[in-house]
């Protein structure tokens, strides 16, 4: 069922914020009135029944002024060290905001690969649960101790797309230096407009975000886009909107339209298929045949050797495997066999597994429920009743 904007925020139960640094980088290091800022709001709305999870960047901001650097450090440990040094400050001035409102906050340093684990991941989120039942408010940021990542490319942009799915909220709201997503970089091009909905994340749209990085040499729109491509195919929507105006939070929880905002595609997945989908990394792939995709796509089956039309890769049984349809990358699945023994039984009828093997401990590849589609529309990507099926096998 498809929702509208207003019902989108209005029925949000559990929300993550995504502060920019952007928006946290003042002109004499970290910008407080932005933290007392959100933090007002927050605190309003989880007074309305709600639950926040915070990803806030400005580490790095708050850092370099305590050293008294004159500017960002360009070599990659001395940024490192500053969001050591920074995050400390970064936290006690949210715990000052928040205690106005007598709020407890906790600090949770992740790294998206931490998450690829699956223990380490159930272990996080039991954590969130727990400081949620608390009326803890969960601060988030990445360890950039251990992962460059975020000091590079941005990317608190994906691990807020992380977040959202691991905690099955239920949108995720960027707050950036910006309105929201325009035609063209406004920065540079005056003629740029705002976009303020977006329903098919399309080359175009990847296009707009461009590939600079943003004011602190980090994402810009291009990480957004990726975290609002992960977040839309797993059916949960996100907003971009500018952190500076005051009560941006509350005017879009109120149904405002600010900003751009992402409509979310598919059912919302639940939390072990989105796990499948964007914390695993595949060890290989399967291509298979258009009579599989379809029984996977329209008829929500699982993967048998009989759709299977080629195997890259070495894994093991239980890897993560990413399939895909004439060169297009469909999704992600757990594998029952191994690579070498898909090689062995793929284009088989069931019923020859076992000759083929000597044994037959399943008889699909990968079972439906351990099969994710993450292209955006598989349905709508499918050919009309079999026009194109050279296999007549639909
Ligand atoms: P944050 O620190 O909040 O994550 P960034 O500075 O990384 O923000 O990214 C926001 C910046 O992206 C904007 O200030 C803008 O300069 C830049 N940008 C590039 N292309 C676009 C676009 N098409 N629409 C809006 N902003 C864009």
């Amino acid at each position: 069922m498809k929702m509208d904007r207003a019902t989108c925020f209005s029925n949000s139960k559990r929300i993550v914020v995504k502060v920019g640094s952007s928006i946290l980088t003042g002109p004499a290091g970290l910008n407080l009135k932005a933290i007392r800022s959100i933090s007002r709001q927050v605190h309003r709305i989880i007074g309305q029944q709600r639950e926040v999870l915070l990803v806030s960047s400005g580490a790095q901001a708050a850092g370099i002024r305590k050293i008294g650097l004159p500017r960002r450090p360009d070599e990659l440990p001395m940024r490192q060290a500053v969001a050591a040094v920074g995050q400390a400050g970064l936290i006690m001035e949210y715990e000052k905001a928040f205690s106005k409102y007598h709020k407890k906050v906790a600090q949770i340093l992740l790294t998206n690969d931490g998450l690829s684990n699956r223990k380490r991941y159930l272990n996080a989120r039991n954590t969130l649960y727990t400081l949620l039942s608390w009326e803890v408010l969960p601060i988030i940021n990445e360890n950039d101790t251990v992962s460059i990542k975020e000091i590079q490319f941005g990317d608190n942009d994906n691990l807020a797309a992380l977040i959202t799915l691991m905690m099955d909220a239920d949108i995720l709201i960027v707050l950036s230096d910006i309105d929201g997503l325009y035609t063209k970089n406004p920065a540079s091009k005056a003629e740029a407009r705002l976009i303020p909905m977006v329903t098919h994340i399309t080359k175009e749209v990847e296009k707009m975000a461009g590939n600079l990085p943003g004011s602190s040499g980090t994402g810009g729109m291009v990480s957004k886009i990726e975290a609002a491509k992960k977040l839309t195919s797993a059916g949960i929507p996100m907003v971009i909107a500018n952190g500076n105006h005051p009560d941006v939070l509350l005017n879009l929880m109120s149904g405002k339209e600010l900003g751009t905002f992402f409509v979310p595609k598919n059912n919302k997945f639940s939390g072990r298929k989105s796990w499948i989908a964007f914390n695993l990394k595949p060890k290989g792939m399967i291509r298979m045949d258009q009579g599989a995709a379809n029984a996977i796509i329209k008829g929500g089956k699982s993967l048998l050797p009989s759709g299977i039309v080629g195997v890259e890769g070495d894994f093991q049984v239980g890897a993560p495997v990413a399939f895909s349809l004439n060169d297009r990358m469909l999704g992600t699945g757990l594998v029952n066999y191994s690579s070498a023994d898909i090689r062995k039984i793929m284009g088989l009828k069931t019923n020859q597994i076992k000759d083929r093997l000597g044994h037959k401990p399943y008889d699909e590849v990968v079972h439906r429920d351990n099969l994710v589609l993450t292209v955006e529309d598989p349905v709508g990507m499918m050919p009309e009743k079999s026009a194109s099926n050279t296999r007549g096998d639909a």
